[in-house]
């Protein structure tokens, strides 16, 4: 099975600073990004959100509040006809030094150890922070930026989720 590990807020979804994000109770959807989960389904790759949310621990959002904003997410993607396949989201602080915050490996850990199927080697990965180009570098899977600007090695930079379609 071939997998697109996206980002959440800044690749598919408007993402805000920290204390904003309070009163954020409905998606925004970025433009094209809709358009863009629906090719890369359509080139055959499932997809498979990774995010950190902090925010979480961090007492600025409650995990209900998270769930509840999750479902809507969810809602107006399966709307337009896309299926995702799962959500892996670190709850954590960024004190606290888990093993899941991205760049860490461990929410792609837990993808692998819930869908042995997956081919990592098949796999790519799409976020707008150096911590998702950092993990997919780690990896050594395909890596886009999104809007990160120059940047040694192999990381792929576009503009927003839908232009990963022309190296796909
Ligand atoms: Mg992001
Ligand atoms: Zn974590």
């Amino acid at each position: 099975m071939k997998v697109a590990f996206l980002d959440r807020d800044g690749t598919i979804i408007q993402d805000y600073e920290d204390e904003l994000w309070k009163d954020i109770t409905e998606p925004v959807f970025i433009n094209g990004s809709i358009e863009g989960l629906k090719k890369i389904k359509q080139k055959g790759y499932e997809i498979i959100i990774i995010t950190n949310q902090y925010l979480i621990d961090e007492k600025i959002i409650s995990i209900q509040r998270y769930k509840d904003f999750t479902n809507k997410f969810l809602k107006r993607i399966e709307d337009n006809g896309i299926e995702i396949l799962d959500i892996f989201y670190c709850p954590h602080s960024r004190h606290r030094n888990c093993n899941c915050m991205k760049p860490k490996e461990g929410l792609i850990k837990m993808t692998l150890e819930k869908y042995s199927e997956i081919d990592l080697k098949d796999c790519f990965i799409v976020g707008d922070s150096l911590c998702d180009v950092e993990l997919g570098e780690k990896l050594g899977i395909k890596t886009f930026g999104i809007g990160l600007g120059k940047r040694e090695g192999k990381t792929i930079i576009i503009d927003s989720l839908k232009d990963v379609i022309r190296y796909i």
